[in-house]
């Protein structure tokens, strides 16, 4: 649920009794795609923000904590990563990430949505700024079919970088979903999914998902809090899950020497988000 009062956007969340307001100057857009309504915003000290269904999807100004982590822990996770699929991720942002990577031969981004990427192409065009890579490939759909008719073996890292798990992205969030997330990936892969808040969501929907991917094959599996302002308690997390690979080791080296620039990540970073609070792991972890 969202508000407007005297200039300030405020995302309501009634279950939990709390609010979260940005002051903004004006709405830059406003449409009902095929899938969710869209809304762009230029507030007063975030950039531009995207809205979708009501729900704060992203700022320019804090988008890179997110981003970043959605990407490069896996990266650094798996060993060699040449083939990289992003479901969702409209906006952008993770494929920037991604084809920081050198080693990246071919990055797809499956967007059921393709007025995300266009808006994003001009309200937020710092993170399509590697559209034009030779190696990055678009195919606007739907991810869970995608990744169904994946050639089986054919696909070192999947990103879901999905909304929250309802409409479209529901089935993102689901058993058979990791089974064919599973069939698609090499020997070593691995597959990330942004999970929510942990505060809010370690006992239903993390731990939802550690149960499903545990029960879809994969051994090793682990949730990354990273702060994240915009979205609701400030605090997110990405769960990360490794095909006979455990994901508590990455190539810490490599992230250390990492030939580009990063705002938040670094190997420190990848490190400390591996540490899980306590409440997380009496929930988490008999792994
Ligand atoms: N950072 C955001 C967050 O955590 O709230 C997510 C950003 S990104 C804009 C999420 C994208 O997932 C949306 O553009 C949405 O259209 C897309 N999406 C949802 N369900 C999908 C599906 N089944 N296949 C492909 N994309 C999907």
């Amino acid at each position: 649920m969202t508000a407007l009062n005297d200039g300030w956007f405020t995302e309501v969340f009634q279950d939990q009794g709390t609010a979260f307001s940005l002051q903004v100057k004006k709405k830059l857009h406003e449409e009902q795609t095929e899938f969710q309504k869209l809304e762009i915003w230029e507030t007063e000290t975030f950039g531009n923000l995207m809205v979708l269904d009501g729900c704060v999807m992203l700022t320019t100004r804090d988008n890179f904590l997110y981003h970043e982590m959605m990407t490069h822990p896996a990266l650094f996770t798996h060993k060699d990563p040449k083939k990289v699929v992003i479901v969702g991720g409209g906006d952008c942002g993770t494929l920037k990430e991604v084809l920081k990577h050198p080693g990246v031969e071919e990055a797809w981004q499956v967007e059921i949505d393709e007025r995300v990427t266009r808006l994003s192409e001009q309200y937020f065009p710092e993170l399509c700024e590697s559209n034009a890579d030779p190696r990055a490939n678009f195919f606007f759909g739907d991810g869970i079919q995608w990744i169904r008719d994946a050639v089986p073996g054919s696909l070192d890292v999947i990103i879901i970088d999905s909304t929250d798990p309802v409409g479209p992205a529901e089935g993102l969030f689901a058993l058979d979903f990791y089974r064919d997330c599973m069939i698609a990936l090499r020997d070593g892969g691995v597959i990330v999914q942004q999970s929510e808040s942990p505060l809010l969501h370690t006992n239903t929907i993390i731990k939802t998902i550690h149960d499903d991917m545990k029960k879809a094959g994969f051994d090793h599996v682990r949730t990354l809090p990273f702060p994240q302002p915009v979205y609701p308690t400030g605090w997110w997390s990405c769960t990360m899950a490794g095909k006979e690979k455990p994901v508590v080791y990455f190539r810490e080296e490599d992230a250390d020497q990492r030939p580009f620039v990063t705002r938040y990540y670094n190997a420190d970073i990848h490190r400390g988000a591996l540490a899980m609070p306590q409440f997380m792991v009496d929930a988490l972890e008999d792994e």
